[in-house]
């Protein structure tokens, strides 16, 4: 994107080209990545990027998960109960991004309210991953990641519960970044888990993210639990390297789950990162082996509570019945699917009378034992870094039908969100084919150090 900023900078008339050439590609590849649930009329998309050309993005639109409101399109969150609900406003971020100069070029599919980790829980479609059709691409926002990925979109919003942006990132082969918790407005997100939710953007490469984190990072009124701004310029001095900065590899996320052809590839980041000044230190971060069992708890949890307003009354479709009662059950019955119903059952039985200390009293107390594991280890080392997942991109259908197996593919994700900390996933080689990510972890709003680290990589690292 960045380039393309600068090149629109000089000739603003190259903006219909760069149109052009997205609808193109939406045309030629996403009949099989199938990323879109809905995309803009290319005239008026044209003319609102003309518009905005003397703005800082100039034009340069955006592609956004299908959980974030935003007007002129539908916000379905890849379920059918919202197969029919328009927006009915923009979200903080649209109304930033519009603001700065970024149009909506569409909106991509996800896991159906953001849960599930390969874009397989959508009611809609299945979208593949770019690299490898047979592939999954990741998720929740496998929409997000297969259209960057796939030259579909110059970069695209996802959501972060727990690993969202960061997984699908690493299984495609792009940026990733998810924002400390509150630095990006929630406030037009589809609420999943409160307390873990958080937006970010998927991107070709590290300054890009610096990019839009620049223009989405700001506090909002409208969401209480937005931070204030460090009122950071996160591209200005991104340059600057990780001369003397101290990277820690945590020996739990190289454990027997971890692929092996990635722990090989763990040793080429680590004499990368040696290589431009930085110094390695082993850490250990133990309580991580808690922390699917703590992320699934409290997320679940607050997803029963979140979703208990889709009923069948309010903005969902609704089922066809006699009685009130029946309208609530039938209608959620049928506009929920597998996974979200899974999760409203677990979370309704983790806060009910006789279990609420059990299980969602436990996992709070776990959440901050993990949360407690990375503040001992920032009090030593300045970033963290680690694979974003153990395996590269799994086949369709490999572990739909198992969800523990599904849930254990965020084992290297999920610790982050319950911390509440920034962390960026950035390609970081391959294995026969599918790229790998990196995923680098940073303190409360290090986002700055985060992703001078990741860009000093990523001109380093050659495979
Ligand atoms: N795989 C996680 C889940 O299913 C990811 C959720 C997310 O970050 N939206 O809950």
């Amino acid at each position: 994107m960045h380039e393309l900023i600068d090149l629109l900078e000089e000739d603003p008339g190259k903006i219909e080209d760069l149109i052009d050439s997205l609808y193109d590609s939406i045309e030629k590849t996403d009949g099989e990545v199938q990323a879109y649930l809905e995309t803009a009329d290319k005239e008026p998309l044209l003319a609102e990027a003309r518009e905005k050309a003397e703005r800082p993005l100039k034009g340069v639109p955006g592609t956004i998960k299908d959980n974030i409101q935003t007007l002129g399109f539908k916000t379905t969150c890849a379920s059918r109960f919202l197969e029919d609900y328009d927006s009915v406003y923009d979200a903080t971020v649209i109304k930033l991004l519009n603001e700065a100069g970024s149009p909506v070029l569409g909106k991509v599919n996800m896991d159906e309210f953001a849960m599930g980790s390969s874009t397989e829980n959508s009611y809609f479609q299945t979208t593949r991953n770019p690299n490898d059709l047979t592939r999954v691409p990741g998720g929740s926002s496998g929409g997000s990641a297969a259209a960057v990925a796939a030259d579909e979109a110059i970069y695209a919003l996802g959501s972060d519960t727990g690993g969202s942006v960061r997984h699908p990132a690493a299984f495609c082969g792009v940026v990733g970044l998810k924002p400390t918790y509150g630095l990006v407005s929630r406030y037009g997100l589809t609420a999943f888990a409160s307390s873990l939710d958080q937006i970010g953007p998927i991107t070709k490469d590290v300054y890009d993210a610096a990019l839009l984190l620049n223009v989405i990072a700001e506090q909002d009124e409208m969401d209480s639990t937005s931070a204030a701004n460090p009122a950071v310029d996160y591209s200005d001095g991104i340059d600057r390297g990780v001369e003397g900065l101290k990277v820690g590899f945590p020996e739990e996320y190289f454990g027997d789950e971890l692929d092996e052809r990635i722990q090989d590839k763990a040793e080429r980041w680590k004499e990368t990162f040696e290589d431009i000044g930085a110094e390695i230190v082993d850490i250990s971060l133990p309580h991580t082996e808690y922390a699917i069992a703590t992320y699934y708890l409290i997320s679940s949890s607050e997803a029963s509570a979140n979703l208990a307003r889709f009923d069948g009354v309010r903005y969902t479709s609704r089922a066809d019945t006699e009685s009130i009662d029946e309208l609530f059950s039938k209608s959620r019955d049928e506009g929920f699917g597998a996974e979200v119903k899974r999760r409203i059952l677990l979370g309704t039985y983790a806060l009910s009378a006789g279990y609420y200390d059990e299980y969602y009293g436990k996992a709070q107390k776990a959440r901050r034992l993990i949360k407690g594991d990375f503040d001992d280890a920032f009090a030593e080392i300045d970033l963290i870094a680690a694979p974003t997942s153990p395996t590269p991109a799994f086949k369709i259908g490999e572990k739909i039908e198992d969800p523990l197996e599904m849930y254990l593919s965020d084992v290297f994700i999920v610790p982050i969100n319950l911390a509440g900390i920034p962390a960026m996933s950035i390609p970081a080689g391959e294995v026969q084919g599918l790229p790998v990510g990196m995923q680098l972890m940073g303190e409360s709003l290090s986002e700055e150090l985060i992703l001078r680290a990741g860009y000093a990589f990523e001109n380093a690292f050659t495979g």
